[in-house]
């Protein structure tokens, strides 16, 4: 396929270069060359996106450089099930990277070893309860989530089910949220601690003075329509939470109890 490019003012109104794309003689109109362009830039900044390179070390095992449009700086990720990863800025060449690790070796095979130790009586939950709590999740979590939005005057775009093992719960900056189907193992002041944290994040995307503000608010409203609806840990959390000397009373109440609690 070959691409050709010609700028032109005369023949298109609207746009001042035109795109011609010609595959095996057959030239495209260019409307249609524009949309080929426009899906194969589209292909190669993905792939720039996602494209990465392995590292094979010989005790760490495998490990990803991987390209990122958001990060900063660069940054290691060890995860128990998802192994190594390198995050690097997009500007950043794969050699600064690699040196990087090379610095951070060590602390890697420390981290990962404390992790084994950590994790080796967690057994792997069945496929059969993960599925069940998905189940439960898709019945219960959207309607919920509606509601409480309903009542506090948050809109938001969609919601998702989703199961991983780094977060309860997701608000992307298009205002959709992620709702980690482990949250039907928790009770309702804490199912709703985490729906209620996630709708907070539609006005503030971050966990500045106005978020907290906003999500004491929230919360202690939910406590009181829970304690008048019989729920006693919502009654015994009220109480810590009036006593609670912390900057963020019922949010440091409610996480110290969530804390409990490990994503399977
Ligand atoms: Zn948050």
């Amino acid at each position: 396929m070959f691409i050709f490019y010609n700028y032109s003012f005369a023949t298109h109104k609207c746009t001042v270069g035109i795109f011609y794309v010609t595959c095996k003689g057959k030239q495209f109109s260019p409307n249609d060359s524009y949309f080929i362009v426009r899906i194969v830039i589209t292909f190669a900044l993905f792939m720039t996106k996602t494209a990465g390179r392995i590292i094979n070390d010989p005790v760490i095992g495998e490990v990803l450089l991987k390209k990122s449009t958001r990060a900063r700086r660069i940054s290691i990720r060890v995860h128990p099930v998802k192994g190594v990863a390198v995050s690097v800025p997009h500007i950043v060449p794969y050699m600064a990277a690699e040196a990087f690790f090379k610095l951070k070796r060590q602390w890697i095979i420390d981290t990962m070893a404390r992790q084994k130790e950590k994790f080796k009586d967690v057994q792997q939950p069945a496929k059969e309860t993960i599925e069940q709590l998905r189940k439960e999740a898709k019945a219960y979590l959207p309607g919920r989530l509606a509601d409480l939005a309903e009542r506090y005057g948050f809109t938001y775009n969609k919601v998702t089910i989703k199961h991983n093992s780094t977060n309860w719960g997701s608000c992307s900056v298009r205002n959709n949220i992620n709702l980690n189907l482990n949250i039907m193992r928790l009770s309702r002041v804490l199912q709703d601690y985490i729906l209620l944290h996630e709708l907070c994040h539609l006005r503030h995307h971050d966990h500045g003075h106005a978020f907290h503000l906003l999500l004491e608010h929230v919360l202690t409203d939910n406590l009181v329509r829970l304690i008048d609806a019989g729920d006693e840990e919502a009654l015994s959390l009220a109480r810590k939470v009036a006593v609670s000397k912390a900057k963020y009373p019922a949010d440091h109440v409610i996480t110290k109890v969530l804390r409990q609690y490990r994503l399977i």
